[in-house]
């Protein structure tokens, strides 16, 4: 078995799991409406995404 050759220091450690309290995304601005959205998402707001319509609105 893979043992570790030196002992991972407590700076290291803690760098490490700096991006352990990284998991609250707040999201991207909706360049279309401005709302909030999931990074690499469709709004769901508008249904645009990169630029055009993906999804189609009822209330359009
Ligand atoms: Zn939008």
């Amino acid at each position: 078995m893979a043992v570790p050759k030196k002992k991972t220091s407590k700076s290291k450690r803690n760098m490490r799991r700096s991006h352990h309290a990284l998991v609250n995304v707040v999201g991207a601005e909706c360049p279309n409406c401005g709302e909030v959205k999931l990074p690499h998402h469709v709004c769901g707001a508008c249904g645009h995404y990169d630029g055009r319509e993906v999804v189609a609105q009822a209330e359009a």
